[in-house]
């Protein structure tokens, strides 16, 4: 890319326009993406744009100019269509486990949560007590392995954020009737915060798309502050929590 184009202020309305209607000769990389990404992502670099850090600012020029089709992906975990494209390959590898999995074999869908005022202290938090939680020896007598992702919807007409995971895990043969939310509470309080565990008991065949899924549009509902503050503190590389691996 030209140096003009990286400091010029990034033209969103005109070119969203165009990629909608399929033009052959637009001049951005990544049109072949499907149009209600590549949409998503010129409102979201129009938003960094105004944010208008110089983290923000170059995180709106790497996912303008992420292009996988043309093998240019800019793998950002807050590019909306890097953001896809992983979570499509995480879903069907997580399907590919369940449909290979042996009839005895049951799957729960556990979520872990801590409410923050700021992302990074929530993220801190949840990482540790995920730590520590896996570590306990109920924790291993329950599950046999497990992977999941952390989400960051902020918390709705209130400062802050609901950090939390959604994770599938394996369980142990003939375990159950285990209560972890306890551990968790004790955890989360521990360390300075609170929070909640829930478990879904054999969650179905519904539950490699819901740990993975996506929500699209999330970002573009953030305050200028919140999306300031998610450049900031969502590490450039995957939110990924696990437990020991499925093989
Ligand atoms: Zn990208």
């Amino acid at each position: 890319m030209h140096r003009a184009t990286l400091v010029s202020p990034i033209p969103i309305s005109g070119h969203q326009e165009r990629v909608i209607s399929g033009h052959p000769e637009l001049p951005i990389s990544g049109h072949q993406s499907p149009p209600r990404d590549r949409s998503v992502t010129l409102n979201l670099a129009a938003r960094l744009q105004s944010v208008g850090t110089p983290e923000s600012i170059q995180l709106a020029h790497r996912i303008y100019a992420c292009s996988p089709r043309m093998n240019k992906p800019c793998k950002h975990v807050l590019c909306p269509i890097c953001a896809a494209n992983t979570a499509k390959q995480r879903r069907r590898a997580l399907e590919r486990i369940y449909r290979q999995s042996s009839p005895t074999e049951t799957f729960d869908l556990l979520t872990i949560n801590t409410p923050a005022e700021y992302l990074l202290e929530g993220r801190l938090r949840l990482l540790e007590g995920w730590r520590r939680l896996r570590r306990q020896k109920r924790f291993g007598e329950a599950y046999t392995a497990g992977v999941g992702h952390i989400e960051y919807p902020s918390l709705s007409g209130q400062v802050g954020w609901n950090i939390h995971a959604h994770l599938m895990m394996r369980r142990k043969e003939g375990s159950g009737g285990e209560d972890l939310s306890d551990s968790w509470e004790a955890l989360m309080k521990g360390l300075g915060g609170k929070g909640r565990l829930d478990v879904q008991e054999g969650y179905g065949a519904g539950l490699p798309f819901y740990v993975t899924k996506r929500q699209r549009r999330e970002l573009l509902s953030l305050s200028d502050a919140q999306l300031e503050e998610v450049v900031r503190d969502v590490p450039g590389k995957k939110w990924v929590v696990r437990y020991k691996r499925f093989v």
